[in-house]
């Protein structure tokens, strides 16, 4: 394995050197700006991520200035990535690393592990790319691509699965070239040793896999365990009156904390438009006069929910009251300008 794993680092560090790509974060070093791609890049793909990290370092130049930035801006600058509890951990960690710990990021994966938002993955990628610890990043594009290479059949997502991978790619890793060998290992995985459209045909390592030898290569990785996904029905309702839409900011914990939504109720069984009303009704306490607009059902996905979303366009008999802690009445032409689910700025794209 030792004279394998030479030739391995090699080959792969050669097909680096002539495709990896040309992203804004590679040409730094600065933990900073590095730490900032790695948090979007959890959330989106490469093509998506790179607006958002423009967005981040043209708003926020350096710690100091997200750190000193209001939640809410933050959380706008964000909107559009999801699982918003990763920008009130990006805000935190800012927040942290300003002023407890002199505005200097910690320079080993070890310590870059106590930052909130921080996992092993992103520790190890920051702790290699800014100050080149020898540390490797293991990730689903590292998995695909190590499982099917050696053939490991045990699931990724257990122990023993685990164990095999980040030994190979512990001995793998060339010392001293990290920042190279973990970007090289992320590009490989999404761009040959891809989920789909697996370019095997061309890949460098065709004569050395295992997968590709026994015909393994779409069984590979194995997961024991597949995630069970639950279907929610979201009721939203829009209520509109003398210019202005009934708001609530949702709580500060779970899905799209701190962002604004509508008034909203949840069930596991549809509803019909009926059932809707009457259930509006009884929230607010109030009668609705007419109802204006019902949307389409209009389909959000996270890993464990599919969420059915319709919005109900009403208007009431008279104007319910808000409750100041949670909800606000704001004018339709300032909507936009909250800090919005990705759900919510489409459908207010399109009424
Ligand atoms: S031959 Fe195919 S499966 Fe094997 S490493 Fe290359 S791209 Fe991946």
């Amino acid at each position: 394995m030792t004279a394998n794993s030479h030739k391995y680092s090699k080959i792969l560090l050669s097909w680096y050197s002539e495709n990896g790509r040309e992203l804004p974060w590679r040409s730094t070093r600065d933990p900073y700006k590095i730490w900032l791609s790695e948090i979007i890049l959890q959330q989106t793909r490469v093509e998506q991520g790179m607006a958002y990290y423009h967005a981040f370092t043209e708003n926020y130049q350096d710690v100091q200035a997200l750190a000193e930035a209001p939640q809410e801006e933050v959380l706008k600058t964000w909107q559009g990535l999801g699982y918003y509890s990763r920008a009130r951990n990006l805000h935190a960690t800012a927040k942290e690393v300003w002023e407890n710990r002199g505005g200097r990021f910690p320079s080993t994966a070890k310590e870059l592990l106590q930052l909130k938002g921080v996992g092993p993955y992103t520790a190890a990628a920051i702790a290699s790319i800014a100050f080149d610890e020898d540390v490797p990043v293991i990730d689903g594009n590292v998995y695909r691509w190590i499982t099917r290479l050696f053939g490991i059949e045990a699931p990724i997502d257990q122990k023993e699965g685990q164990k095999a991978v980040g030994e190979i790619v512990n001995q793998l890793l060339p010392k001293g070239r990290a920042a190279d060998f973990n970007q090289a290992m992320m590009d490989f995985g999404s761009q040959v040793c891809s989920p789909k459209n697996t370019q095997c045909a061309t890949c460098p390592f065709k004569e050395h896999c295992v997968a590709f030898d026994k015909d393994l290569v779409q069984i590979l990785p194995i997961k024991a365990k597949k995630t069970k996904v639950q279907t929610v029905y979201l009721h939203y309702y829009v209520i509109e009156v003398d210019g202005q839409v009934l708001l609530k900011q949702r709580p500060n914990k779970g899905i799209w904390a701190g962002l604004y939504d509508f008034p909203l109720i949840e069930s596991e069984q549809a509803w019909d438009i009926d059932k809707s009303m009457v259930e509006l009704e009884n929230l607010f306490n109030i009668s609705i006069e007419q109802i204006e607009d019902v949307s389409e059902e209009m389909k959000h996905l996270l890993s464990h929910r599919k969420m059915l979303a319709r919005f109900y366009r009403v208007k009431p008999s008279e104007k319910p009251k808000s409750n100041p802690q949670l909800s606000e009445w704001v004018k339709v032409k300032d909507v936009h300008k909250k800090p919005l689910p990705k759900l919510i700025e489409n459908y207010w794209q399109t009424r």
